[in-house]
């Protein structure tokens, strides 16, 4: 495939996204979190790439990832074998993985041939774009960097929007494995308090705009700490807010918790 990123034209500026994953099993249920997800193609432009930051690759420094072909990963264990089934065989864009590692001047970008699509990538954007006809290549977080860090890196990477770019952050807002409640794992939504209070205070400092306190989360209390026990699933949402233009909208959607201590909302600005 022929992917030449330098000729790509400005388009309009591509929504953002922050979309809470939750389970694996979201890729192949039709449920009311991936029915969600399978609406968004109906409500943008076609974009004519994705670039995904998901909570599940973690690397010392920063890749992108710049193969032709990206490989499916089944990154889980313990699931259905459908689940292992499933291949996702959209292409990378090497081109577009050129231009973020020559675009970004505050870090090292790294260009990757190994990765390919985790699951939090690939259980939500098969939903979004099931056909898998649209280039994705993802942006590693790297463990090393401070939020701040984290945020800034993006920052650069704002140009893309109008390059007709879809950025999608993949992580949950709410994410603490060690205190699930297995004994609601059926109900259609139960959270601690601590959930519902935490995912409220992020609610909160997203609308306000105000991203200071969200880079300096570990200061917003108990009930952030519980939520937020390893940054991998919070710091996709720093990526999504630090692409946000001051006057674009924000709002939410499947602003649920479930099996008391994850939430699956999602943020869409613009
Ligand atoms: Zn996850």
């Amino acid at each position: 495939m022929i992917d030449l990123f330098s000729s790509w034209e400005p388009t309009e500026r591509m929504p953002l996204f922050f979309i809470g994953h939750g389970s694996p099993m979201n890729a192949i249920l039709r449920n009311e979190f991936s029915e969600s997800w399978r609406n968004i193609a109906n409500t943008i432009p076609a974009p004519k790439a994705v670039l995904c930051i998901s909570a599940h690759w973690e690397t010392g420094g920063t890749f992108v990832t710049a193969m032709e072909k990206p490989k499916t990963i089944h990154d889980f264990g313990g699931f259905p074998k459908a689940l292992y089934d499933v291949q996702y065989p959209a292409q990378g864009s090497p081109a577009l993985a050129q231009e973020v590692k020559r675009m970004v001047k505050g870090a090292e970008v790294g260009l990757d041939e190994k990765w390919g699509l985790d699951h939090g990538a690939w259980s939500v954007i098969r939903c979004i774009y099931p056909e898998a006809d649209i280039p994705v290549i993802q942006l590693s977080l790297d463990y090393k960097k401070s939020p701040q860090q984290h945020y800034d890196l993006s920052g650069e990477l704002n140009f893309l929007r109008r390059r007709g770019v879809l950025i999608i952050g993949s992580g949950n807002l709410v994410h603490n494995l060690g205190m699930i409640a297995w004994d609601h794992a059926g109900d259609q939504e139960y959270g601690f308090d601590w959930t519902i209070e935490a995912n409220d205070i992020f609610k909160r400092h997203i609308l306000s705009g105000n991203h200071k306190e969200l880079i300096g989360y570990s200061g917003l209390g108990r009930e952030v700490q519980l939520a937020v026990p390893t940054p991998d699933h919070y710091l996709p949402l720093l990526y999504t807010l630090a692409m946000k233009e001051e006057y674009e909208s924000v709002s939410f959607f499947n602003d649920k918790a479930i099996m008391g201590s994850l939430t699956m909302t999602s943020v869409r600005i613009g």
